[in-house]
């Protein structure tokens, strides 16, 4: 299936795609970023978007500060060109392993090699993995726009079915993680490899008590779960806290019944994959 009509325009830096994104608009055009492809084509194809003007970012991939991870302060910046691949072929250390153990589970290798992590960020499907670990690891989005940079919170960037805080006049240009998480992990479910999942969950435990829980596929947008992270808050780490758990975070969600999975398989799903990515953050996870 082809995509209707656009006109196509290189960006040729961060500024240049403001520059482009504003002159566009007011020429009466609706123009869009692309940066990998892997979300926009499709939703092109299928007519879910018809933007009439795309600007491509593929140029600001030679741009080093958007095209490299780095360590700020106890975090860590990703550029926004980076792709999934390189996350997950990158040595991240113990406290955000995690970023690049979960990107196993975003699609197939050539997806994963052109998708990029500003992209799935700002298309925000409700089961993105960048999406729930930008809330499980406190993620700033730094995005820029005609009256400059600003700093998104990851709290502040869902706000429902595919739509984030980022304007159509703003280009992102890095995600730092800010959360370290040596004890963390993401696991999903979906009905083959590589498809999006029904349900997923990303969690992490403190070293002094506690911990988090994000849940995907449960709500337009991802979420935390804040009775399930009561329970952690409560109890000694092991299986029963952890089923404990599971069973908190299905009894506090009101997730969609729809073609993918009823309400109740999807609360089902979410009781195990809270409670196995638990056992897994704990047993599997890096320690200092
Ligand atoms: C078959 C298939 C399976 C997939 N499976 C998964 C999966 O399991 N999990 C998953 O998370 N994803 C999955 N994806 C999506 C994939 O991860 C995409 O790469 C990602 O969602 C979007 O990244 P992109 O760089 O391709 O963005 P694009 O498709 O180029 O753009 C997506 C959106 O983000 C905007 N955008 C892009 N870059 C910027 C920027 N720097 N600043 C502001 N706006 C920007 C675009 O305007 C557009 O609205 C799958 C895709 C396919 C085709």
């Amino acid at each position: 299936m082809k995509p209707a009509a656009f006109r196509y325009h290189r960006a040729h830096d961060v500024t240049d795609a403001v520059g482009l994104l504003g002159e566009l608009a007011a020429a009466g055009e609706d123009p869009k970023l692309i940066a990998g492809g892997q979300s926009l084509m499709p939703m092109m194809n299928f007519r879910l978007a018809r933007p009439t003007a795309l600007v491509d970012l593929g140029p600001l991939r030679r741009e080093p500060a958007l095209n490299s991870l780095r360590p700020n302060g106890s975090g860590l910046t990703i550029g926004a060109m980076v792709t999934h691949r390189t996350v997950e072929i990158s040595e991240l250390g113990p406290d955000f392993s995690v970023l690049s153990r979960a990107m196993r589970w975003v699609g197939h290798l050539p997806i994963r090699s052109r998708g990029t992590v500003a992209g799935s960020i700002v298309h925000g499907d409700a089961t993105a993995e960048w999406c729930l670990l930008a809330l499980l690891l406190d993620a700033v989005i730094v995005a820029e726009g005609p009256g400059g940079p600003r700093e998104i919170p990851a709290a502040e960037m869902f706000h429902g079915f595919y739509t984030t805080a980022v304007e159509p006049d703003e280009v992102v240009t890095a995600v730092s993680f800010t959360r370290p998480a040596p004890k963390a992990a993401l696991t999903e479910f979906a009905r083959r490899h590589g498809d999006f999942a029904i349900v997923d969950a990303a969690v992490s435990l403190d070293a002094d008590g506690g911990g988090r829980v994000v849940l995907g596929g449960v709500a337009p947008a991802p979420v935390r779960v804040p009775e399930a992270e009561a329970v952690l808050a409560g109890g000694v780490p092991g299986p029963a806290l952890f089923a404990e758990c599971g069973d908190a975070a299905a009894a506090a969600i009101d997730p969609p019944d729809d073609a993918a999975g009823s309400a109740a398989y999807r609360r089902r799903l979410a009781r195990t994959l809270v409670t196995q990515a638990l056992h897994e953050a704990w047993e599997k996870g890096e320690t200092r």
